[in-house]
């Protein structure tokens, strides 16, 4: 496996591969690699014939100095990880927004759309500081396909629309949500929480398969869905921070057109952001 930190290094392996027509499949993470990870590079074997994994916790993406400071960083297991996974090479910059001629980083990349609602309504800066990543990643890796999983919904509908518009000759594929046996979505962000906090958690997807029983099956509006789930969320011990419900294809509000409903949940457990979704097939 080739551990690569500079982009001069990189552009001159991945010419190398290019030569050679390999199949590049891509995996951008932040590290802290568990088996949400792992899921997505099994997937990337069956399709690509050579796997790059970048970790990179993108200060970009952060709107809160104390979240990019606390986020868990454990790059030697991350490393061995990987080439226990028979991962090709791993690129993990030291920065990827430096300053040139003096002048700090200018250039951003914005999805509006995907970018202003739900996750995004109280993180202002997060979906560009994700678009812009990616862009540059994509650049640099010229991947034939990238892989992402379902757990990050709106990131994923970002990527697609992203990768259409700015016509990235990029395939996206995903993968469902990895959870515990107890329904908890791994994330790397669990590390964070205390033992009760531990115990908590997994409620967050039972709340949101009992929205979906309502979703499906009682007259409620969505909005009294909405009230209910919030209501839920409080009861448990979470703070809620944005509960959405919308059409699974372009997180357009649901019409009577909508085949599928997805549920986007964000809360505050303590002091860890936790988020969790569910699709629903309306028909
Ligand atoms: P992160 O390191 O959190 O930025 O995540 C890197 C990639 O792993 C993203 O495409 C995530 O959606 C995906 N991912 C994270 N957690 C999970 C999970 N529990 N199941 C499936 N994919 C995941």
């Amino acid at each position: 496996m080739f551990f690569v930190k500079t982009e001069n290094t990189l552009r001159n392996k991945i010419n190398i591969l290019k030569k050679n027509k390999k199949q590049i499949g891509f995996i951008p993470t932040m590290g802290n690699l568990h088996n949400g990870h792992l899921m997505l590079i099994k997937k990337a074997k069956q399709i690509a014939d050579i796997i790059i994994v970048s970790i990179y916790v993108n200060p970009m993406q952060f709107d809160c100095k104390n979240d990019f400071k606390n986020y868990p960083r454990t790059l030697k297991n991350d490393y061995l990880k990987l080439k226990k996974n028979n991962v090709d090479l791993v690129f993990s910059p030291t920065n990827l927004f430096s300053k040139y001629n003096s002048l700090k980083y200018q250039t951003f990349v914005e999805v509006p759309k995907f970018s202003s609602i739900a996750e995004g309504i109280n993180r202002h800066l997060h979906f560009r500081g994700v678009s812009t990543v990616l862009t540059k990643l994509f650049n640099l890796i010229k991947p034939n396909i990238a892989l992402f999983g379902e757990k990050d919904y709106q990131q994923l509908q970002l990527v697609h629309k992203l990768v259409r518009d700015l016509s990235f000759d990029i395939k996206i594929i995903s993968i469902p949500t990895v959870r515990l046996k107890n329904g908890l979505a791994l994330s790397s962000r669990n590390n964070n929480l205390s033992k009760k906090e531990l115990k908590i958690a997994p409620q967050l997807y039972n709340i949101l398969k009992k929205a979906k029983i309502k979703l499906i099956h009682s007259k409620q509006t969505i909005e009294s869905i909405k009230s209910e789930i919030k209501k839920d969320l409080l009861d448990s011990g979470f703070i809620p921070d944005s509960i959405f419900i919308r059409d699974a294809l372009n997180l357009e509000k649901i019409n009577n057109n909508s085949k599928k409903a997805i549920i986007l949940i964000a809360v505050w457990l303590g002091k860890t952001r936790l988020i969790d979704n569910l699709k629903i097939n309306l028909f």
